[in-house]
């Protein structure tokens, strides 16, 4: 019989609920970060708490009218756990209202390491927050002070410790390439973050925004982001372990916010980030196993749900796969959740799916 391997691309499976983003650029934010432009990135002037209340409630609305609710709501792009608790109180009794509704399933919020303790978390979680993403960014004391974090790593690691122990779900969110981080910082980090164990990771590879510090430093060459190629080849090594260990990557890369695109001067910035780091992913994998069943021609069974990933984008990877003896014309594809990969015969039919 031809030997033949199985194996899975690994990604764990995700809550897909849709989340109403809710954005309040710089909101309790104790400083601007070096290459923060809030309200470029999500497309929301800075604007005052009520401004943004009003608009979460008509928004909210028409996303119902629209059929987008039941959905998850999370609130982002500044510090929600520095906000008056007035505030929050506000919001997250809004939330609720919509919660007992039927609306809303969970909601979340983003903010940073350093401006967390557990009575507040405690009472945060009582008004009904379910999950913090903490704006971790890098867990490298160097990378952190260069990008004008003001806090460190040990009170990185506690601020994700002290979410978990309010018994709130933790994600973490990442940037990679940030000023002082090399390919080696960063695994380091997807280390640290796997001893965590947060619920989710998200990936945004660090981009140089117009109006930041770090278009400055851009400007005057001391600083230079990773290039597409790095950034895709580095992250796809953490996404990788991050998968291994058991740990979803809900989003890697900034989405195409027409502000972004319009004020982005220099970095690895793509619509389809996601994209192509899994399917860097799959083709290191498919090379490992082609590799393993020695020379010459492939047959591969890939699940549907991969098919968009397996020759990457544009068809970017079919030379090295051709040169690793898959072609396209010996590749099936089925609804199961495994690849199998085995030497052609001359006499072997493709396999009925
Ligand atoms: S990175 Fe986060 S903490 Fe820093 S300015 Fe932007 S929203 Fe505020």
């Amino acid at each position: 019989m031809t030997p033949e391997i199985r194996f899975f691309q690994l990604e764990p499976t995700r809550d897909r609920t849709r989340i109403w983003p809710v954005f309040l650029p710089f909101q309790g934010c104790p400083n601007r970060c070096l290459y923060c432009a809030q309200d470029a990135q999500t497309g929301t002037p800075a604007e005052s708490l009520g401004q943004s209340f009003d608009r979460l409630q008509a928004g909210f609305r028409q996303a119902h009218r629209d059929g987008k609710t039941p959905c998850e709501l999370g609130f982002y792009g500044g510090t929600f756990t520095s906000l008056p608790r007035a505030w929050t109180g506000k919001f997250l009794g809004l939330a609720a209202r919509y919660r007992r509704l039927g609306l809303i399933t969970r909601i979340r919020c983003s903010t940073r390491p350093d401006r967390l303790d557990r009575e507040g978390l405690s009472a945060l979680k009582e008004e009904g927050l379910d999950l913090v993403e903490l704006g971790v960014q890098s867990f490298s004391d160097r990378v952190l002070t260069l990008s004008r974090r003001s806090y460190g790593r040990e009170e990185a690691e506690r601020g994700c410790r002290i979410v978990r122990e309010s018994g709130l779900d933790l994600g973490i969110q990442l940037l990679p390439g940030l000023p002082g981080q090399g390919p080696r910082t960063w695994l380091r980090d997807i280390d640290r973050v796997i001893k965590l164990q947060p619920a989710l990771v998200r990936i945004y590879p660090c981009l140089v925004v117009k109006g930041t510090g770090l278009e400055k430093q851009w400007q005057k060459g001391d600083y230079v982001p990773w290039s597409l190629e790095q950034t895709v080849a580095v992250v796809s090594r953490g996404v990788f372990r991050l998968w291994r260990a058991g740990i979803p990557v809900t989003r890697i890369g900034l989405p195409p916010e027409p502000g972004l695109v319009r004020n982005l001067a220099a970095g690895p910035w793509h619509p389809a980030l996601g994209s192509l780091v899994k399917s860097r992913i799959l083709l290191a994998r498919l090379l490992f196993q082609a590799l393993a069943l020695g020379p010459g021609a492939k047959e591969v069974i890939c699940p549907r749900r991969s098919q968009g990933e397996l020759f990457g984008h544009q068809g970017r990877h079919r030379a090295r796969l051709a040169r690793a003896g898959i072609r396209p014309g010996a590749v099936s594809f089925w609804d199961q959740d495994h690849f199998v990969i085995r030497k052609k015969t001359r006499t072997a039919k493709k396999t009925d799916v």
